[in-house]
């Protein structure tokens, strides 16, 4: 093929938002890793527009996480709408709030229902329907990229560009909380502790096998190390398998961490996150801490972690990877299963030398 036959990529096309916009409602995405990658764009807005109040809008559970995120002076909940009518009723109460803009990350155009139903004159989003009347679009190509590029487009609306890595601490209060979880489900804290997220929230697919957790916390225990599983309470069968291949019990924390503040100050205290590809391994990651990734139905490209500390991805795509399939149809989902152990403990070891310095 000739080259003048190959079409060059169509750049984004992204109107300019107007200035002298004071209050700003920034509507983050829906899934806690997003939210993560949506939080450059959400700074990039801050240094763009350092005098204008930025409130966050998001799932309750969420709502720790965006309190953190650079500018943001007032974080809403998201409420469970289902009906039209609820989105108008939510439409309703943020008119009252009086926003000049809102900016909505996700990309579905009923995020946009209440900021329109709202009034607000300036609908930052994707796409050219009417619902935004500054819509991103030909971005096609970015759907590909790292997600904090992807979010970082609704940035570009506002001139601003993302800064990475970007990244956040907890307070001592936060910390002290759950060094007493920790110790209250038997951490000692001679030892380096490595916390495993082995579940996810968006299907098992993600997951690496709990036999291979197991068989991982056997190792590291071996070596002098304590091992912490979190998740939510569902990932409890997963914590009792990997203790049976780990030979005894470890610091089994899923669905104790009340909510995501306590699930941000253990994974502060992590000398090493051993994770699938979910929201807490992002957590993990923008606290800095030394992330070690799974990754197989996914596509590290685009969700790979992205923070200040180090991290490092194994992947071994199949044919069919990525597929971004909640439930993996191919028998031995041998994306995940063909990650062996010995090394990701290799890795491991390595990082937790690393992080002792
Ligand atoms: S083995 Fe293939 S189909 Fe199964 S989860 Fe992995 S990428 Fe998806």
């Amino acid at each position: 093929m000739a080259a003048a036959d190959v079409a060059e990529p169509t750049a984004p096309v992204v109107p300019t938002a107007p200035d002298g916009l004071a209050r700003i409602l920034v509507r983050l995405p829906n899934w806690l890793g997003d939210v993560v990658m949506a939080a450059p764009a959400v700074a990039a807005i801050h240094r763009a527009r350092p005098d204008a109040h930025l409130t966050a809008q998001v799932k309750a559970p969420f709502m720790p996480l965006a309190a953190q995120i650079d500018g943001i002076q007032g974080v809403l909940p998201v409420g469970n709408d289902r009906s039209l009518w609820q989105l108008r009723q939510r439409g309703r109460e943020l008119r009252e709030k009086q926003f000049d803009a809102a900016v909505v990350f996700p990309r579905s155009e009923r995020a946009a229902i209440a900021p329109r139903r709202a009034g607000i004159p300036v609908r930052v989003g994707y796409g050219g329907s009417r619902a935004f009347t500054h819509g991103v679009t030909k971005a096609r190509a970015f759907r590909s990229a790292h997600r904090t590029s992807w979010f970082g487009l609704l940035a570009k609306a506002f001139d601003a560009e993302i800064e990475l890595p970007w990244g956040f601490g907890v307070d001592d209060t936060t910390r002290q909380a759950a060094e007493r979880l920790l110790l209250a489900h038997g951490r000692d804290t001679s030892k380096p502790l490595v916390v495993f997220e082995p579940g996810a929230s968006y299907g098992a697919a993600k997951c690496w096998p709990a036999e291979s957790f197991g068989r991982l916390a056997a190792r590291l225990l071996e070596m002098g190390a304590d091992v912490a599983t979190v998740g939510l309470a569902g990932t409890r069968p997963i914590e009792e398998v990997i203790a049976s291949f780990a030979g005894r019990p470890l610091i089994h924390l899923a669905g104790r961490t009340p909510d995501l503040t306590a699930l941000m100050g253990v994974l502060s205290l992590a000398d090493l996150v051993v994770s699938n590809d979910t929201g807490p391994m992002h957590v993990a990651a923008a606290l800095g801490r030394p992330t070690l990734a799974l990754f197989g139905a996914s596509d590290p490209v685009v969700s790979a972690p992205s923070g200040p500390g180090p991290a490092r991805v194994l992947y071994d795509p199949e044919p069919c990877s990525p597929c971004f399939l909640r439930l993996c149809p191919v028998v031995g989902h041998p994306c995940l299963a063909k990650i062996g152990v010995a090394r990701v403990f290799r890795h491991a070891r390595d990082m937790l030398d690393a992080a002792a310095g």
